[in-house]
């Protein structure tokens, strides 16, 4: 990371440490203040806000390979499963989609559910939900390339990041995912456990913004679950 300035909110009282001669207390509480992480731009320059644990990091941003190299760290990974956090496949996304908006460069998103994932719990215990949600996780990172990104974006729900990626090769990956979960042995303390899910996949248009993206794909997947379950649709 490239830290540019460390906010600090205490509520009554604001520090501010930075170089950056436009972060002031009235700027940090308009563009800043409450957002998980936000990006600026000042002066020609771009700048991340991220909030981390109660204070805020203003980081230059420094191209894609940096916050690949930035984004495996801790804060932006997911625990469980070790896939990216919301906020680290947010980051990605929103990136990935600045390039598509500016190159043109394809890019397509999946969202995935767990089909049924409550009986799980409650049938087998919560731990054996645990254990599914991380071979699910690991079933989607083996099946996607190394330039794809997987996050956790809920309790039972991933997304896939397909950079470079049109609707055609999207549909093939999601029904090779969907395909890899239903054929894989899920045991758990020698039970034999049936998961399946359901996905929706979505390709960025000139108009999207990081929400209406996301949005679409989660119609697509709301579509998917009506249609019966197991089985991929797109919008
Ligand atoms: P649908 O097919 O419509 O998706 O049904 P569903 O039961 O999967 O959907 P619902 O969203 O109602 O249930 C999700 C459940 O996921 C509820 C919650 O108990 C469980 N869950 C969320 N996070 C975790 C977690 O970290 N571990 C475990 N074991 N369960 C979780
Ligand atoms: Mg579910
Ligand atoms: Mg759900």
């Amino acid at each position: 990371m490239d830290v540019k300035g460390i906010i600090k909110d205490f509520g009554d009282n604001i520090e501010i440490k930075t170089e950056l001669p436009f972060l002031d207390k009235e700027y940090f509480e308009k563009n800043i203040k409450g957002r998980a992480y936000t990006k600026l731009q000042e002066n020609n320059e771009e700048y991340w806000a991220i909030k981390n644990n109660g204070e805020y990091i203003i980081d230059k941003f420094k191209g894609i390979d940096k916050l690949v190299e930035d984004l495996k760290k801790e804060s932006v990974l997911d625990p469980l499963t070790k896939c990216y956090n919301k906020k680290g496949i947010e980051l990605l996304t929103e990136k990935f989609l600045e390039e598509f908006l500016r190159y043109g460069f394809p890019l397509s998103v999946m969202m995935l559910d767990i089909d049924f994932f409550k009986k799980v719990n409650d049938t087998y215990g919560h731990l054996a939900g645990d254990y599914v949600l991380k071979e699910v996780a690991n079933i989607i990172k083996n099946t996607i390339r190394k330039s794809d990104f997987c996050g956790r974006f809920g309790g039972e729900e991933f997304i896939v990041v397909l950079p470079n990626t049109k609707l055609s090769g999207a549909m093939r990956l999601a029904e090779r995912i969907r395909e890899n979960i239903q054929n894989h042995q899920f045991i758990f303390n020698n039970q034999k456990i049936n998961i399946t899910i359901s996905i929706g996949i979505t390709t960025a248009s000139k108009s999207d913004s990081l929400f209406s993206l996301i949005q679409r794909a989660d119609e697509a997947l709301y579509e998917a679950k009506n249609k019966g379950r197991n089985r991929v649709e797109y919008r």
